[in-house]
């Protein structure tokens, strides 16, 4: 049995002016790995390519590995990075193959077109018309029926923050593994509904998204070979944009349906469940201080510049308004600002220098200049930015932060960083020599993420509404090609 197993991950932030070209799909910049060498990157790693190596390893399947790549959101991606990646994909399966396993998002748009995933399947299903093609998918897919046409299995994580991705591997491999061997034969039922789930609002540590998730569980406990329900990324400008389902049984068809359906109308029954409402920047500052004289650490989420939904992670108006503030014994976490970066390792440790910093990239789908602000402070770490990831999300994975530098405030220690990382992980502090439990505030460019491996830190959460392309306010983001109506953007 001969297994083309392949990644190609983006969440495209259609909204987002950071650049995708082919480097950013590769750790630390270059071009993604490819055969052996992204088989051993990927070995025991919580990534679902990992678990559809590890399953095809066991089953003594010949596995062909034309491309392991995964980005940070941001833009669109390049069309000439697209064409590499998904002709690398198509040429490994029209070589031949048995089966095709793929970890893709779920929410890629390219330059030059709307469905990332939907025309890679398209035309991997062009060149092997018979071959089953298993796919595992991020909880922040849009689901465009070109991805269920063209594959046979597909299932998304059921966790959010994201810590079930290698078990999601797991399913999407079983079910295909499954129907190679004579075993199961996959029926797959997919929808949509109207409506635009708030990322705010989407972790599967709380209503509505948990219940969801756990009906799922139930489906799959109960013969569901994969039962999803995709919430769907928002910050992306296209038709199909929004809450999805998709279940696959074996060999019913009608049941799939049904159990589809069930899940889109529970979600659908809940919708105002989905509905974030952000709080004036100001009211937040107040109440973080008031929480902080507990003792307890306060976190403050600048929700609307995190990097892992496509964020600039270098708008300054959370920040700014904890400098203004005066808030003593803070961490930041972070300002992606590689020219500042450079001029602190230029200055060394110890140093003390005013600079301008962050707010270098412009907005222009928002109508926004970047705006950066001077602060003065001491140097107080320098490193390479190098660090792998603790879990329990994507455990074993490495980061590359580039050229880091911690700025010393007086009130507020700045990490400052040259590459895009979320805050999820305890081992990127670990990094830049800073431990957040010992902070009174912790700022953190994140959504829900970073619950994963900093959730247990907080006494307290403020979500604080910044300026950035992640934006929670819908008001603010132009749509031109998503389906109207749709909920809570028109009355339904
Ligand atoms: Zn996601």
């Amino acid at each position: 049995m001969r297994l083309v197993i392949a990644q190609m991950k983006h969440e495209t932030n259609t909204f987002s002016p950071v650049p995708t070209p082919l480097a950013r799909f590769a750790v630390g910049g270059g071009e993604p790995l490819s055969g052996d060498a992204a088989r051993e990157a990927c070995r025991g790693t919580g990534a679902a390519l990992a678990a559809f190596v590890e399953q095809a390893e066991a089953a003594g399947a010949d596995i062909v590995l034309p491309i392991a790549a995964n980005a940070w959101p941001s833009g669109p991606v390049d069309e000439a990075a697209y064409e590499h990646m998904a002709g690398r994909i198509v040429d490994a399966v029209a070589a031949g193959c048995d089966g095709v396993l793929l970890d893709l998002h779920g929410a890629m748009v390219a330059e030059h077109l709307d469905d990332g995933e939907g025309e890679l399947l398209r035309r991997v299903r062009a060149v092997a018309p018979t071959v089953p093609i298993g796919v595992a998918l991020d909880m922040h897919t849009n689901l465009s029926d070109t991805m269920g046409v063209h594959s046979t299995v597909m299932a998304g994580y059921q966790t959010y923050p994201h810590v079930d991705m290698h078990g999601t591997g797991q399913r999407a491999g079983r079910a295909l593994l499954a129907q190679l061997q004579g075993q199961a034969r996959p029926e797959m039922a997919w929808g949509r509904r109207p409506m635009l789930p708030h990322v705010m609002r989407q972790g599967t540590h709380d209503g509505p998204n948990r219940a969801l998730q756990a009906r799922c569980r139930e489906m799959e406990a109960a013969g569901a070979l994969c039962a999803t329900v995709f919430v769907g990324f928002p910050n992306a400008d296209v038709e199909f944009a929004g809450l999805s389902a998709v279940v696959v049984t074996d060999g019913d068809a009608a049941l799939a349906r049904l159990w589809c359906d069930e899940l889109l109308d529970m979600a659908w029954a809940q919708r105002e469940g989905f509905v974030f409402t952000p709080e004036p920047l100001a009211d937040s500052m107040a109440r973080a201080r008031k929480l902080a004289t507990d003792g307890g650490t306060v976190v403050l989420l600048d929700h609307c510049d995190n990097c892992a939904s496509g964020g600039t992670m270098d708008t300054m108006t959370v920040l700014g308004a904890m400098l203004d503030a005066g808030l003593q014994d803070a961490v930041a976490f972070a300002v992606f600002d590689p020219e500042a970066a450079l001029a602190m390792h230029a200055a060394g440790v110890g140093a003390t220098l005013t600079l301008p910093l962050g707010g270098k990239l412009a907005m222009p789908t928002l109508g926004l200049a970047g705006a950066p602000r001077m602060v003065s402070g001491r140097v107080v770490h320098l490193g390479d930015g190098r660090f792998r990831n603790r879990g329990p999300m994507a455990a074993g994975e490495s980061n590359h932060m580039g050229p880091t530098a911690v700025l010393d405030t007086g009130g507020v220690r700045i990490v400052v960083i040259s590459n895009h990382v979320e805050p999820h992980d305890l081992a990127a502090f670990d990094a830049v020599g800073i431990d957040p439990a010992r902070a009174r505030f912790l700022m953190l460019k994140s959504r829900v993420h970073w619950r994963a491996g900093l959730g247990s830190l907080a006494r307290h959460i403020v979500e604080c509404n910044g300026t950035g392309v992640c934006t929670s306010d819908y008001a603010a983001l132009p749509f031109h090609r998503l389906r109207r109506p749709i909920y809570p953007l028109d009355p339904l």
